[in-house]
C-alpha cells in the first residue's frame, strides 16, 4: 500500500502498490492520479508531496529565463511518461518558489533532485535528454 498525494487536489489516496499501474483515481476529486505529465509545485504544494507522498519524486528546479531548463522541458515531460506510475515528477519555478530551491541549496539549474521519503537521495545539474533522465533516474531507486 503506498500514500499517492493527487497532482490535482493533493488529497492523500491510499493505493495498493500492484494497482498502481492500473491508472488509479483520486477518492477526493475522481481525476486520474497518474497523467504522464510533471507536476508544477509550490513551496506548499511540495512539503505535502515530500511529507505525505510515499513515491520517489523527481523534481526539477528550473526559471522561466534559463535557456537550459527551457530546453529540456520536453524531454522531462517524456520521462514523466516512462517513470510514472514508479515516480512522480515535480516541477519547481524556482523563480516563484524560492523556499524549497533554498532548503536544497540549488546554486545553478537545471538542477535535478531525486527524494525517497523526503529525503534526498542524488543530485545532478545540467540539462539531460530524455533517456538520460530515466536511465539516471533509475539507476539510483
Ligand atoms: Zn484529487
Amino acid at each position: 500500500m503506498s500514500h499517492i498525494v493527487c497532482p490535482h487536489c493533493q488529497g492523500v489516496n491510499r493505493v495498493p502498490d500492484q494497482r498502481l499501474g492500473e491508472a488509479p483515481k483520486c477518492g477526493k476529486c475522481r481525476k486520474a492520479l497518474f497523467n504522464a505529465k510533471p507536476i508544477s509545485l509550490d513551496d506548499a504544494g511540495f512539503e505535502r508531496f515530500a511529507s505525505r507522498g510515499d513515491l520517489p519524486l523527481l523534481v526539477d528546479f528550473w526559471a522561466p529565463w534559463c535557456g537550459p531548463c527551457r530546453m529540456m522541458a520536453p524531454a522531462f515531460e517524456q520521462a514523466a511518461r516512462q517513470l510514472e506510475p514508479r515516480v512522480q515528477l515535480i516541477k519547481i519555478n524556482t523563480e516563484e518558489h524560492q523556499a524549497v530551491a533554498a532548503r536544497f541549496g540549488i546554486r545553478s539549474i537545471p538542477t535535478l533532485v531525486l527524494l525517497r521519503g523526503g529525503s534526498e537521495i542524488a543530485r545532478v545539474s545540467g540539462a539531460m535528454d530524455a533517456s538520460n533522465l530515466v536511465s539516471w533516474t533509475v539507476k539510483h531507486l
